[in-house]
């Protein structure tokens, strides 16, 4: 079976414009997550620039201002979760089905409003995942567009579990002393023996990493290397994976109808 390639990029920046339509270039798709603002100040992208993203690409949300969860009450994790879908809903006048967690930092409550809020599936930080985890609440990521220190993997990877699965991709993280070595490492290992590769970053971070030549490097490879079939958004990975009825991901006017 051939590897499936998704793409994640978190918070909305302006800059997703750019990332777009690089992704767009090599024939890749992607989902978005956009907060309706940000609390940490960083810029959110305009309405017309939200709407145009997703005619191509799917978009997520990411909570109502960037709002870590994990250290909310129930009344005000239900506000952040259901005002930054709603939000996006009103402007893009379509269903919005994934949720990113903010910081990756969530707790059971939050998976359970999650779900209650109408959300098919919810993305995580747990990186090192050449599959789809075990829950599409709980989706897993395989590596952040990002030069992390070799103790960011190895705080990840004994927070995350499966451990013995992981054991590989945490070798070849560590064993790559350049950011972008490691990536290409890990993917091709994925090429090989995985069934999934999950790309995700912050389009901001790869302007202030100077690292738009080495993404979109790294994005001409997976197109070369990954079939158009299996170059998927978040949401297509979950349907395809965990078997999700199309009818959930995009309600038809028949399915309204049969209540
Ligand atoms: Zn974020």
């Amino acid at each position: 079976m051939s590897l499936l390639f998704t793409c994640s990029i978190d918070d909305g920046h302006p800059l997703d414009m750019r990332t777009a339509e690089l992704l767009d270039k090599h024939g890749l798709r992607a989902t978005f997550y956009v907060p309706i603002k940000n609390r940490e100040g960083s810029y959110v992208m305009t309405r017309e620039n939200l709407r145009e993203l997703s005619r191509r690409f799917e978009v997520g949300s990411h909570t109502y201002d960037h709002c870590y969860l994990r250290e909310l009450d129930v009344r005000r994790t239900y506000y952040q979760i259901s005002k930054g879908k709603n939000g996006l809903e009103d402007v893009l006048g379509l269903p919005i089905n994934g949720f990113c967690y903010p910081g990756g930092k969530y707790s059971a409550k939050d998976i359970d409003m999650v779900r209650a809020c109408g959300f098919v599936y919810a993305r995580t930080t747990a990186n090192l995942f050449l599959d789809a985890g075990h829950s599409r609440l709980e989706l897993p990521t395989t590596i952040q567009f990002y030069p992390h220190s070799r103790g960011v993997y190895l705080r990840n990877y004994a927070r995350s579990g499966d451990w013995l699965k992981r054991a590989g991709p945490l070798y070849l993280a560590l064993r790559n002393d350049h950011w972008i070595k490691r990536l290409h490492a890990l993917f091709d290992h994925a090429v090989e023996a995985g069934r999934v590769f999950h790309l995700w970053g912050h389009s901001k971070q790869i302007d202030e990493l100077d690292a738009w030549d080495e993404f979109e490097a790294f994005l001409a490879h997976v197109g070369q290397q990954v079939r158009a079939d299996a170059r998927l958004t978040n949401g297509e990975l979950v349907q395809r994976v965990y078997g999700v009825e199309r009818k959930v991901l995009a309600p038809t006017a028949a399915h309204f109808k049969a209540g």
